[in-house]
């Protein structure tokens, strides 16, 4: 069996043993070439509800919620209760043609939850083979009613969608590129609807008028019989918690409509209550996408599941077409994963019995608290929605001028919280926030007044 190990058990001998064998033969997400394959550092061994407790023997708040995942938070019972109960009754199944008793549960739950017609879901392995089945789809629906030419995807400056090909083509931040290789001449980007960075003098409500023509511009220039899809996060995540101006996407979705142009919403991380909701499209933002894509907070990060929830409308226009016997040649040996799709239940029995409504109603106080860092000198702004937020920090107030690239304040900030017990997720000169959504009141103090005192430090550091 697994040695599963708690920071007590381990001797200082086993900490070294580990960081060297970490070095020594694990490659970690987004390595530099420079130091690919020895760049594993620190170690997470334990985690409970909003903590976790690093190789040191630390308990750190899980600021970030993994990677916006652990929406129930670790250690959870039922969830692990569930794992072993659905291991040991249908460890896996083949998703070719036969269905699993967790997964047709789960697709109708889901779809009882969903926006407007979208019934029926497509599971994968996590948000992006994800969104990668929805950009296949998209592809393989134009094909099938003879518009060979519809397949650009229209995607945003600052988003994030995922590593896989096609994915990640769609990713909008210069580091995802530089030296990736892409499908990029089938993705065209708009700009990022980051109010905050808007031109300066320009009113938010002029802004979206901007973004809004710039989007209806791009269809009449390359023909809306060449765009695909339109894929937007409701809140772009990665990007820095990025808020739209209020009518945006409401606006965006119309000019897909006009335009038989797919929306897709990525709801990788808003859906699962980060925004107080199971979908955040329309309880939040009052839009009905053609597709929505899932992941992470599904099974709050205890097993890799992820979908493509599918509009029935556009399943019909699919039945009803001529060519009955083309096959949308995709499929995961993962997909609907029996335990993924049971962990997903039992992650769906936690949010309705009680987590939602937690979520919504510490949400303001969550946001409240924040925002008073906005009175350190190196804090241009605080902004979010639910629970997920950003600390974006500049070089001067004034004219919110960005600091110089390589002062990389965000990673000095999260290596001062680390010290005083908070985890940050550290993107160049913003800190993002997004913790397990069962945080309270005084837990939410704790993790501002730290933060507040790594931002602090970092800013004494600077001058
Ligand atoms: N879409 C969004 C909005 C994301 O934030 C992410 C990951 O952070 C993805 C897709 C990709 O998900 P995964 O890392 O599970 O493949």
């Amino acid at each position: 069996m697994a040695a599963i190990r708690n920071v007590e058990t381990m001797s200082a001998t086993e900490r070294l043993d580990f960081a060297e064998m970490a070095k020594g033969h694990l490659i970690q997400p987004w390595p530099v070439a420079g130091e690919i394959g020895a760049e594993a550092r620190g170690g997470i061994i334990a985690g409970d509800g909003i903590y976790v407790t690093d190789i040191e023997g630390r308990r750190l708040i899980d600021g970030p919620a993994g990677m916006w995942c652990t929406n129930v938070g670790h250690g959870c019972e039922p969830i692990a209760r569930t794992l072993y109960e659905q291991a040991m009754t249908l460890s896996y199944n083949s998703p070719w043609y036969t269905a699993s008793e967790p997964s047709v549960r789960l697709s109708k739950r889901l779809a009882a939850h969903a926006p407007g017609d979208l019934d029926h879901v497509f599971y994968t392995t996590g948000g992006s083979s994800a969104v990668e089945t929805a950009l296949r789809f998209m592809q393989f629906s134009n094909n099938v009613f003879g518009r060979p030419t519809k397949k650009r995807i229209v995607a945003r400056q600052g988003g994030y969608h995922g590593s896989t090909y096609l994915s990640a083509s769609l990713n909008g931040r210069p580091r995802d590129h530089d030296w990736m290789d892409s499908a990029g001449d089938l993705v065209v980007k708009l700009s990022c609807p980051n109010p905050f960075r808007r031109p300066a003098g320009q009113s938010v409500e002029a802004f979206c008028d901007m973004l809004v023509e710039e989007f209806s511009t791009t269809i009449e220039t390359l023909g809306a019989e060449t765009i695909g899809a339109f894929v937007a996060e409701p809140i772009m995540a990665s990007g820095g918690v990025i808020v739209p101006p209020p009518g945006y996407l409401t606006r965006m979705r119309e000019l897909c409509r006009e335009n038989d142009i797919l929306f897709i919403a990525d709801e990788v991380v808003t859906a699962f209550g980060r925004l107080g909701n199971i979908f955040a499209s329309k309880e939040v933002f009052g839009i009905e996408p053609d597709l929505i894509t899932f992941a992470k907070g599904v099974t709050s990060g205890y097993f890799p599941l992820g979908g493509a929830m599918i509009s029935a409308a556009l399943l019909a226009r699919l039945r009803q077409s001529n060519h009955a016997d083309a096959m949308f040649a995709h499929g995961l040996t993962y997909s609907s994963h029996p335990i993924g799709c049971a962990v997903a239940e039992t992650n769906l029995d936690l949010l309705e019995g009680g987590l939602l409504a937690h979520a919504r109603d510490i949400a303001p106080y969550f946001q409240a608290q924040l925002k008073t860092l906005e009175d350190l000198p190196l804090v241009g702004e605080v902004r979010g929605l639910g629970l997920m937020a950003c600390v974006e920090c500049v070089a001067d107030r004034e004219s919110n001028n960005p600091l110089a690239l390589d002062l990389e304040v965000g990673k000095r900030i999260d290596a001062h919280c680390q010290q005083l017990g908070l985890l940050v997720r550290p993107l160049i000169h913003m800190c993002v926030m997004s913790p397990p959504l069962t945080i309270s009141r005084p837990q939410i103090d704790d993790l501002v007044s730290i933060l507040r005192q790594g931002i602090a430090l970092t800013q004494d550091e600077l001058v």
